[in-house]
């Protein structure tokens, strides 16, 4: 959360900061623009007209001049004078050539004529002749005055159409002279609109529009578009005459309203005094200016998104370390120094993230060497028991996934305690450090567990051979002596073997195993070597066949049950029976329990089993208890079973079908479930005492071994494990473990059990000890339905323990031990 507020604030308010600042720079850029396009625009107002203007002046100047040229040309040629002073006789046909000439070389003119001042005879082009009355026009009377060699300028309207039908023409009159005497006039017509259309040639401007007027400001020719005009004059019939005459000064721009627009106007006086009027239409000038601010600001937007999306990717570039970075410290904060954000940028924040990986890297570094401190082992060099555990639960997980088996190596130094007392203590750990780094030159895993103890795990590949060429192996690196104190010492040491996970899969009890292997590899001799499971280093079941044909197993009637009597040590009397499982597989052949159990739990097909067991060994309890009423049956009962919801009620079905009393039932568990029970809230241990059924706490001393929960569940019974007992005589710590574990159990109010006893040996020290029941071969071995039956039949005349019959049996067993140890040595 606090990760992202980060984020999400350091963005939004560069983000927002930036729209800002551009929104004001772009408020600044618009009105500025609006103010310089405006004056611009005033200024544009001017040059327009005056440009305009000028040109339209000039267009007219430049038309009429031209035709005074032409006319010129006519009025001086000696052809035109002779036909003037004899109109008469004189060949008219050099004119006529001359006046088509003149005509077709320069478009325009309505007509040219020539007017003689003998008879008022005229001559016009296209070989036209008559008369007129030269008196009636004024510019016949100005010509004959006239003592200029240009042509006169007139305007005509309606009144005087002579030589062409138009709305408004111009004349241009020059006088012929023939030896300086005035002989007639020459003249050049043309509808006045020609004027217009050479105007319009020259103006560009849109909304600009020339007029030609005359004197009397009538308008000769106007700009095309009537309507416009007239909007803009106001509607008037006279409206660009009126506007003409409003205007006293030449060459001024004058500003005129029409409706709510500004429109421009300006005079020119050009030849001939023709006046040209042009108008500029404030409307369409308004319209440009817009058009050009509305462009401008359309640039201006897409420049404001383009950098605003420019701004926005150089952030995100700029920034982008920031999410891992604070992703980064959070994972040091978790502990986890193996995070490295590796950014490639070189500025500030590049910087930091180098930083912070600099800073996970130091730490790491750090935690490594409190690492090693925590889990080397001071004396060897080589990792503890603790590193130990932490590979075997590393191996564990890597191999339930590729379903590979691994060993583990349990080694222990022959005649340890005899190299310490003869070197001393200092040379003891010196002897176990080249110890250690010998077995280290053959095998890179190998922990120091205990004092003389060290454990090696090793990868075989299924294949039994490569664990034996190790050891071989192992073994040679001590054909050599050990040196200390110039003294050779020449090293054996016994090796015991587990096997993942068919042994087991727990730490704990894999080293179990291995340990106790080892401790068989000792009884056979120095320098052994065992296998915790020998039959599985034989035949290497796997554990997919096992758990694959467990599933068939009750259908196939493999299973059946085995009863171990359990015996009072005050009286000597049947306390009850242990119900213990047998599978004798078609395929597999006899699969021992510490085997199946396991995997059956694993599988879940431990709760089918479980069942099968409960229900068959109460049915043989109800027989029992027929004839020793007081005879209780102990079963053994999976956590998997204890953990599902309804095993209360299956046990409750079962106690009413087979009608037994529920005091006469007692489940075995082990500690390690009932530890799981005490963490979780489960109330099913609570559920089956409230029931009366007895709980009998299993192999006590393989686990945790607290007392601290005894006293807080409802345990009746503890099961003291047989690996106490098989050292009882021999080693004093056993000795002393047992005595106090019977003692303070005792005050707890619950009994003990002990199993495994073999020897009267052992029988008589746990007598001693007040331990209240007894189970092992000593007794009795395991015994079938019908042989138990019959136990109970004929205890007191048969089976109930003598001192002659204890010691009997203990011999038996003893041989029997023997025998087995011998067998497995010639295997070994
Ligand atoms: P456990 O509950 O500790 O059972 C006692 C084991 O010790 C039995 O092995 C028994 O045959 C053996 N035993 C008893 N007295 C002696 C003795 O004097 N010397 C020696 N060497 N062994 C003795 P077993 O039958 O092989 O069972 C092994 C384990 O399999 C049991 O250990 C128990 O954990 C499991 N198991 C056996 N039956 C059942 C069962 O019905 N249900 C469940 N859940 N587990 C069972
Ligand atoms: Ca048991
Ligand atoms: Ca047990």
């Amino acid at each position: 959360m606090i990760k992202n507020a980060f984020k999400a604030s350091f963005i939004k308010r560069i983000i927002a900061l930036i729209f800002i600042f551009n929104v004001i720079f772009v408020a600044l850029f618009v009105g500025m623009t609006f103010i310089i396009t405006k004056s611009n625009i005033s200024g544009d107002v001017n040059s327009v007209m005056v440009n305009s203007s000028e040109s339209a002046s000039d267009a007219v100047m430049e038309y009429i001049s031209g035709m005074s040229d032409r006319l010129r040309i006519l009025a001086i040629s000696s052809d035109t004078a002779k036909l003037l002073a004899n109109p008469d006789t004189a060949d008219s046909t050099p004119v006529f050539e001359d006046m088509d000439k003149l005509k077709s070389s320069y478009g325009g003119p309505a007509a040219i004529w020539c007017v003689s001042e003998k008879n008022g005879g005229y001559f016009a082009d296209g070989g036209v002749s008559g008369t007129i009355f030269t008196e009636d026009y004024e510019w016949f009377a100005d010509a004959e005055r006239s003592s200029l060699d240009s042509p006169m300028v007139y305007v005509i309207n309606d009144a005087y159409k002579r030589f062409v039908e138009c709305d408004s023409q111009v004349i241009l009159v020059m006088p012929v002279r023939l030896n300086g005497e005035f002989v007639g006039c020459a003249g050049i017509e043309f509808p006045a609109k020609m004027l217009s259309e050479n105007i319009s040639r020259r103006i560009y401007t849109e909304g600009v529009y020339s007029a030609v007027l005359d004197q009397s400001n009538n308008v000769l020719c106007g700009p095309e578009d009537d309507e416009r005009i007239k909007e803009l004059t106001g509607n008037a019939a006279d409206g660009l005459s009126s506007l003409a005459a409003d205007i006293s000064a030449t060459g001024t721009i004058v500003e005129f309203k029409s409706g709510k627009t500004t429109s421009y106007a300006m005079c020119q006086v050009s030849c001939g005094g023709l006046r040209v009027l042009t108008v500029f239409d404030g409307k369409v000038a308004d319209g440009s200016f817009t058009k050009m601010y509305s462009q401008q600001i359309i640039i201006l937007a897409c420049l404001f998104v383009l950098e605003l999306i420019a701004t926005l990717n150089v952030i995100r570039h700029e920034a982008k370390d920031i999410p891992e970075i604070s992703n980064s410290i959070a994972e040091i904060s978790a502990g986890n120094y193996n995070f490295r954000i590796n950014s490639s940028s070189e500025n500030e924040i590049g910087l930091i993230a180098k930083s912070v990986d600099d800073l996970a890297q130091t730490l790491q570094d750090k935690n490594a060497v409190i690492d090693d401190y925590m889990t080397l082992d001071p004396t060897t060099g080589l990792q503890n028991r603790y590193k130990l555990y932490e590979y075997i639960e590393d191996l564990m997980v890597s191999r339930d996934e590729s379903r590979k088996r691994f060993a583990l190596l349990f080694i222990d130094i022959d005649n340890f305690k005899w190299i310490t007392e003869t070197l001393g203590h200092r040379h003891g750990d010196e002897f176990l450090k080249i110890f250690g780094q010998r077995l280290k030159a053959v095998v890179p895993r190998v922990f120091r567990f205990s004092g003389d103890e060290f454990v090696i795990l090793a990868d075989f590949n299924d294949d039994f051979g490569i664990i034996d060429e190790l050891i071989r192996n192992l073994r040679s690196e001590f054909i050599e002596p050990v040196e200390i104190l110039n003294d050779k010492l020449y090293v054996q040491f016994s090796v015991g073997i587990s096997i993942y996970p068919d042994d087991d899969t727990n730490p704990d009890m894999l080293l179990r195993d291995a340990d106790i292997a080892m401790s068989r590899a000792k009884e056979k001799g120095k320098g052994r070597t065992s296998y915790y499971n020998a039959s599985l280093h034989q035949t290497v079941l796997s554990k997919a066949t096992i758990a694959q044909k467990l599933n068939k197993a009750l259908e196939n009637n493999e299973m059946f049950l085995n009863f171990q009597p359990i015996i009072s040590v005050q009286n000597g009397d049947i306390h009850g029976f242990e119900v213990l499982v047998r599978w004798e597989s078609e395929e597999l052949g006899s699969v021992p329990p510490f085997t199946f159990v396991q995997i059956a739990e694993e599988t879940g097909a431990i709760v089918e089993i479980g069942t099968w067991i409960f229900e068959t060994g109460c049915r043989f309890l109800k027989r029992m208890n027929e004839i020793n009423p007081d005879i209780i049956m102990s079963i053994n009962v999976s956590p998997v079973q204890l953990k599902r919801k309804d095993f209360i009620d299956k046990v409750r079905r079962t106690i009413n079908v087979f009608q037994v009393n529920p005091a006469n039932i007692q489940i075995e568990i082990t500690e390690t479930s009932l530890v799981e029970f005490i963490d979780g809230n489960n109330d099913t241990i609570q559920k089956l005492a409230d029931m009366g059924i007895a709980l009998a706490l299993d192999d006590f001393g393989t686990g945790y071994s607290s007392f601290g929960y005894l006293k807080d569940m409802p345990i009746k019974t503890l099961k003291v494990d047989k690996s106490f007992v098989d050292e009882i005589c021999s080693k004093h710590k056993d000795y002393q473990i047992t005595g106090s574990i019977i003692d303070m159990v005792k005050n707890l109010g619950i009994k003990t059990v002990v199993e495994g006893v073999e020897s009267i040996e052992q029988y008589n020290i746990l007598a001693e000890m007040k331990c209240d029941y007894i189970q092992g071969f000593l007794m009795s071995k395991p015994l079938n339905a019908s042989d138990a039956m019959e136990f109970v039949e004929t205890y007191e005349e048969l089976h109930k323990p003598s001192r002659r019959s204890l010691e009997e049996n203990s011999q038996k067993l003893a041989v029997e031990r023997l025998e087995r140890e011998k067998h497995r040595a010639e295997q070994a």
